[in-house]
């Protein structure tokens, strides 16, 4: 399988190449050249496999530069590192169903993605005798599930950004707690704004860029939308062995680039997978694509479900590329289009197209809240805000789902948003037993004035050599 690029500048490229570029080099994003389906026979088949046998299975349709025995062992060390044999069980508290995603190493879904990514890295740096210096910026959730994904490997240095004293406490130490090498945490004496401009101010010095092979391990790498895909494909081919005839599914999105594997999954296995309802908070950039075809640039609301609080939607690129009818040139002149008037207009038949696909619905932190509360009164069962906001969307939109399930990701463990979770529910949401005690582990991190001078110093001193 080859990849394309939804700008349609690029010769097609093979799936390693688009992994280790990231962003295609016309600025649009990869993707395949062509989405399969898998066809009647492969979904019967994959109904019966676990999670890590159906993860090869679709993984090798799409990487088809990678040898199948080496496929399967690095996805077996991929989930070595989940803490439930399933990777991503379902729960059943009431008449909900959750889809558990937080099981990895930093308890948020990004774990599932980033773990393999991570391997991937290395596996394609090896091979090519290369190394690289990942530069990041987070103000959570990305940076410590980044960090995690490559912490320990030899061709890898990974330097996060963060802002000094301005991350909850559990995402703080869940990244400087890390006593790996390549490891380098970096506090920033400002906000997370000027974390991500001194991160895109280094990326624009093209020669030190080159010079310290700086790469980047955001949410439009194909690898992550890709590992994602393999989730949406598990709960709904159970469910659909259990007798269901559609299989929805409740999507908590920031960036766009969950719910776009919710989307490639569902043309996979066409057609068991229903409709994907686009669950927003405040941040509802996504929620008025959808209902009322105008995809406008806000100003970011910061809310309790802050790994959602986004601006513009880094992933909707992809989607756009099939709503155009897979016309590069139109992508192209929209996304000049919208960096010039920070909007695009959509006509009523592209409306009509993506409300095939998605429904939407954006929550307020009151009904979050709410959500989080009533659920653990009728059931027990404690979720995070990020998950909320899906099962919200879920309640608000169900009756038009003709009775099919509705699966929702809880995409957090609890645990990693308490103030919102005791404020809801009165109680502390217990702790994993991987994050027990974390606070009496020794903490490393460096700070710096938010300053790119001083940030590219530090890169300088700790960078993987030439
Ligand atoms: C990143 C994140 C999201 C949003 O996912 P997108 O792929 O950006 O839409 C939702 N919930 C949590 C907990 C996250 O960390």
């Amino acid at each position: 399988m080859k990849y394309i690029s939804t700008r349609g500048r690029i010769a097609p490229v093979e799936f390693s190449d688009a992994v280790m570029m990231g962003l295609a080099t016309d600025g649009g994003l990869l993707l395949p050249e062509k989405l399969p389906a898998a066809g009647r026979e492969a979904i019967k088949a994959w109904q019966d496999m676990g999670y890590r046998e159906l993860a090869a299975e679709i993984l090798s349709i799409f990487t088809t530069d990678i040898e199948r025995g080496t496929l399967q062992e690095l996805i077996r060390r991929s989930y070595a590192t989940f803490d439930s044999p399933k990777v991503t069980p379902i729960a059943r508290p009431g008449k909900y169903l959750i889809l558990e995603l937080f099981h990895g190493p930093t308890l948020a879904f990004k774990d599932v993605a980033l773990q393999v990514l991570g391997n991937m890295f290395a596996m394609f740096l090896k091979s090519h005798g290369q190394h690289m210096n990942i530069l990041g910026a987070t103000s959570g959730d990305t940076g410590s599930a980044a960090i995690y994904g490559v912490k320990g490997k030899e061709n890898i240095n990974i330097f996060i950004l963060h802002p000094h004293g301005r991350v909850s406490r559990v995402q703080a130490l869940q990244m400087t707690t890390v006593p790996d090498k390549n490891v380098f945490n970096i506090a920033v004496e400002g906000t997370f704004d000027d974390c991500q401009a001194i991160v895109k101010t280094i990326f624009n010095d093209l020669e030190f860029k080159e010079r310290y092979r700086l790469g980047a391990i955001n949410s439009i790498n194909w690898a992550r939308v890709l590992a994602q895909v393999v989730y949406y494909v598990y709960a709904a081919l159970k469910l659909r062995k259990e007798g269901a005839d559609k299989v929805h599914f409740s999507v908590p999105t920031g960036n766009f680039g969950d719910i776009f594997a919710g989307y490639v999954a569902k043309k996979l296995i066409d057609p068991v997978i229903g409709r994907l309802i686009l669950a927003t908070n405040e941040n509802n950039i996504l929620t008025r694509f959808v209902m009322e075809g105008i995809y406008e640039k806000g100003t970011v609301v910061p809310t309790i479900s802050p790994s959602m609080d986004i601006q513009i939607a880094s992933n909707f690129e992809r989607y756009l590329y099939y709503l155009y009818g897979q016309e590069p040139a139109r992508v192209a002149s929209a996304m000049k289009e919208f960096a010039e008037t920070g909007r695009i207009v959509f006509s009523e038949k592209e409306k009509a197209y993506a409300r095939q696909d998605f429904i939407s619905a954006s929550i307020s932190q009151e009904e979050t809240i709410a959500t989080i509360r009533n659920l653990y009164r009728e059931t027990g069962y404690v979720i995070d805000p990020h998950t909320a906001v899906g099962v919200a969307a879920c309640d608000r939109l169900e009756s038009g789902m003709n009775g099919n399930p509705v699966v929702c990701l809880a995409t957090a463990h609890p645990c990693k948003f308490p103030d919102a979770v005791r404020e809801a529910t009165g109680v502390e949401p217990e702790r994993p037993a991987k994050m027990k005690g974390i606070e009496d582990r020794p903490q490393r991190m460096k700070v710096l004035p938010a300053s790119v001078a001083r940030v590219k110093e530090f890169i300088e001193q700790e960078a993987l050599p030439m």
